[in-house]
């Protein structure tokens, strides 16, 4: 897995007052993990990074690096496979609500997905790094660069936005949503997969070391707060499930590594020592309900 990075100095973060989902001011200190410390929404239960990073461009500097992208962990020949699989069946599902159209990846990376998608479909992404970027538009996507909720998209309108693995990156959630249902045709698919999700086995008992939290990212959700987050929106939600069987990146191994790794967790919680930087990198094993898909569609 990626080792937790060690920022400069002079980095700058920006504290959170109000919660992106709710808007409610009662959040409190949760939990530490990496480098990071989480809060927690009393109102809605929604969790994030607290403080953050201030600017997007300092964490496309430091952690959406080329070695983000192409680290070894990634690169490995299960890891491709999984990934593979993973897409082949989100395709499929995918398929189930929208059968061909404008879509667009936001934070698509270097545009894999994308690819993975095959004809019929007229391929958009958008992604803050520019190394990401420039490996996607050689795939032929028309590519966006920033932040999607500031990005201008004019008259193009979209028949499915997939946020994969990105929500979680995003500053405003609740822009991004409320922007995607303007975006949608009607009757047009939002999909947010591969999210971190805090509700799953591995969430509840390892918190925020739940192994799909990572350093770079703000906010870890949980089915019932995308399900908020659909509703505040006028999405009429659809479906979800939580990739894990079949997808590849599942092992018969994970059973006794998540016993092991409830152990390690409670010694280092006993001895004080879950937080501190030498353990930086403990998470949870790959797991049933680490991440979930979920899926939702715009009703006028
Ligand atoms: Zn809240």
């Amino acid at each position: 897995m990626l080792k937790t990075i060690e920022l400069p100095s002079d980095i700058k973060y920006e504290q959170i007052e109000r919660c992106d989902l709710c808007n409610s001011s009662r959040l409190r200190e949760w939990d530490k993990s990496r480098s990071n410390t989480l809060y927690r929404c009393d109102d809605c239960s929604l969790v994030f990074t607290n403080p953050r990073i201030m600017d997007v461009h300092q964490k496309d500097k430091y952690l959406y690096t080329q070695n983000y992208f192409t680290r070894s962990s990634r690169m490995k020949s299960k890891m491709l496979n999984a990934r593979k699989a993973s897409y082949e069946s989100e395709i499929r599902v995918l398929g189930q609500y929208v059968a061909g159209g404008a879509i667009l990846d936001v934070g698509c990376g270097t545009g894999n997905f994308l690819d993975a998608l095959g004809t019929g479909w007229q391929k958009s992404g958008c992604d803050v790094s520019s190394y990401a970027l420039m490996e996607a538009e050689q795939k032929g996507i028309k590519t966006y660069k920033g932040q999607f909720e500031d990005l201008e998209f004019f008259d193009q309108r979209f028949d499915a936005i997939y946020f994969r693995a990105s929500l979680h990156h995003s500053y405003y959630p609740s822009l991004c949503v409320k922007k995607a249902y303007d975006l949608l045709n009607d009757n047009g698919i939002l999909a947010i997969c591969m999210s971190n999700n805090i509700e799953g086995i591995s969430g509840r008992i390892f918190k925020s070391k739940v192994k799909s939290y990572e350093q770079p990212h703000n906010f870890i959700f949980g089915l019932s707060t995308l399900k908020k987050y659909f509703s505040g929106n006028d999405f009429k939600y659809l479906n979800h499930y939580f990739p894990y069987w079949g997808s590849g990146y599942n092992s018969f191994g994970d059973f006794p590594n998540l016993l092991y790794s409830y152990f390690k967790y409670l010694f280092l919680k006993i001895t004080n020592s879950a937080d501190k930087a030498k353990h930086y990198d403990f998470s949870s094993p790959p797991f049933y309900g680490n991440y979930i898909n979920i899926y939702g569609q715009k009703c006028e």
